[in-house]
């Protein structure tokens, strides 16, 4: 076993380190989706481990992935939201379950920064339940329609390529949908922002689906083949959120031990006082567990073998991690937890989405305790790579 970092590895933490000081930074409070940032985040290549050269990436695998994401993340939560859209749940997945004119058309476009994605599971009436999907799609012999409402859908304002998950017949459950790609260019594309807790620099969107026409050519993997796509598309969106959470841990443990080498009460620095220790002691526990367990999944998926069980095992602890870390940080804090000028109140509300999305920590639970009592095995053969998969340019 070798836990140390490659030289690759520790450049490319380096760049993202630099990067983030120059330009993230600086604008922490503002708090607010920028554009131009993404597409500097796309052209330094942070969105492009998971690719090769030819698609726009650095063919540095998903643990650099990994490696990258928790570094934004311990700057901006929101910014790591990205790294799902701009490479793993949407051009991923094209590379994954498209045609070649789909990756061609798509894949480099979005790794680059260039257009903006958004992947579109959840529904008003269909959150844990991917099943329940009813946003229908009706096959019109030449090109297929599109009708439903999805909400909580990041990017979902902003984005020009939208991977929706739809149903063409709803009794059928997850035998019935489809995942298709959709341009969304068009007047039936209605996106309207939600106001929420964190993760604020990554706009939310409901959004209506009016008859919005799509080519035939736009389905990823088989009709009805739309829940495998899911499946293996949120197994990878997973290693970049428990990345996030990670990345909140390592901020909200910086910020804590910075805090109690500063603050002096009853004439002694906080960080002599033992309960002010065990706090601190136990945030690093936390972080470094979470830490081998994330690296742990994504080395997995780099070396081509099944990773649900792992990632979902990941993600379940990183979250909780991510949730307890900002909660002690605040703690260790005082009032100046609770203040806007430092921060911690940012990892607070930014942390609680670890818990929720790509999979709520329940069904992270599900997965985990299915698999260890044989209900349902959570590694199963994954779907086979196309032999041209490197080759595009
Ligand atoms: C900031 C943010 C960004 C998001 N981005 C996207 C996005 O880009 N695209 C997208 O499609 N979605 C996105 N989501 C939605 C997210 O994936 C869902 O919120 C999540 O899957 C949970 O669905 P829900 O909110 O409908 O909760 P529900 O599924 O209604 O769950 C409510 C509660 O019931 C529990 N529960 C449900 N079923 C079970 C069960 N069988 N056993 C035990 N407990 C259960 C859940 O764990 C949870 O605690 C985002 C959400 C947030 C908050």
């Amino acid at each position: 076993m070798n836990f140390d970092l490659t030289e690759e590895q520790r450049v490319m933490v380096q760049a993202v380190k630099d990067f983030a000081t120059k330009e993230i930074a600086p604008n922490l409070k503002k708090e607010e989706f920028d554009r131009e940032l993404v597409r500097k985040m796309g052209s330094l290549g942070l969105f492009g481990c998971a690719f090769s050269v030819g698609m726009g990436g650095s063919d540095l695998g998903f643990l650099a992935h990994s490696i990258v994401c928790e570094q934004v993340s311990s700057y901006d939560s929101g910014l790591r939201s990205l790294f799902n859209l701009q490479a793993l749940t949407v051009p991923y997945t094209i590379m994954e379950w498209g045609n070649d004119l789909l990756r061609k058309r798509y894949v480099k476009a979005l790794v680059t920064g260039e257009k903006l994605g958004c992947t579109c599971f959840s529904e008003p009436n269909a959150g844990s339940d991917i099943a329940a999907i009813e946003t229908e799609v009706i096959d019109k012999g030449d090109h297929y329609l599109i009708n439903g409402i999805k909400t909580w859908i990041s990017n979902g304002t902003v984005a020009d390529y939208a991977i929706v998950y739809c149903t063409f017949n709803r009794s059928l459950k997850h035998k019935g949908l489809c995942a298709i790609v959709v341009e969304t260019d068009q007047g039936g594309w209605q996106p309207k922002e939600i106001p929420k807790l964190g993760d604020k620099s990554s706009p939310i969107a409901e959004v209506f689906i009016e008859d919005v026409v799509v080519p035939k050519e736009n389905l990823l993997g088989e009709w009805g083949g739309g829940f495998k796509v899911a499946m293996t598309a949120l197994d990878r969106g997973r290693i970049s959120v428990s990345s996030g959470a990670l990345g909140i841990c390592q901020a909200c443990l910086n910020a804590s031990v910075k805090y109690a080498k500063e603050r002096v009460q009853f004439g002694r620095l906080i960080r002599d006082y033992q309960m002010v220790k065990h706090i601190i002691a136990d945030m690093a526990t936390y972080t470094e567990a979470a830490r081998l367990l994330v690296r742990w999944a994504a080395w997995l998926n780099d070396q081509g073998r099944p990773f649900t069980r792992e990632i979902a095992i990941a993600k379940y602890f990183a979250g909780e991690a991510a949730v307890r870390a900002a909660g002690w940080a605040m703690e260790i804090h005082g009032g100046m937890g609770y203040s806007l000028d430092l921060p911690v109140e940012k990892y607070y509300r930014d942390s609680k989405l670890y818990q929720i999305g790509e999979g709520t920590a329940n069904m992270m639970r599900l997965i985990i305790a299915d698999d260890a009592l044989g209900i349902k095995k959570a590694n199963r053969a994954r779907s086979k790579i196309p032999s041209d998969f490197r080759d595009l340019n």
